[in-house]
């Protein structure tokens, strides 16, 4: 993959991937307005959502603001 990787920080620590370990993310913003979600009684969800996307495993950890 050609995107640009970086380490992230969230409460003053470094973030490492739930599932591998690894800690070199690529970000992407999702808005969270979908009409799937407000069906599933998420109130919330017209807010923007920051992705941060693992690098070595795919798996999408979900912050409801920026970090
Ligand atoms: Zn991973």
């Amino acid at each position: 993959m050609a995107t640009k990787s970086f380490t992230v920080e969230v409460g003053g620590k470094s973030l490492s991937c739930v599932v591998c370990g690894h800690e070199r993310f690529w970000e992407r913003r999702t808005l969270m307005n979908t009409k799937g979600a407000s069906f599933l009684g998420f109130d919330w969800a017209n807010t923007e959502a920051t992705n941060y996307v693992c690098d070595n495993c795919g798996y999408v950890h979900w912050f409801l603001a920026t970090p």
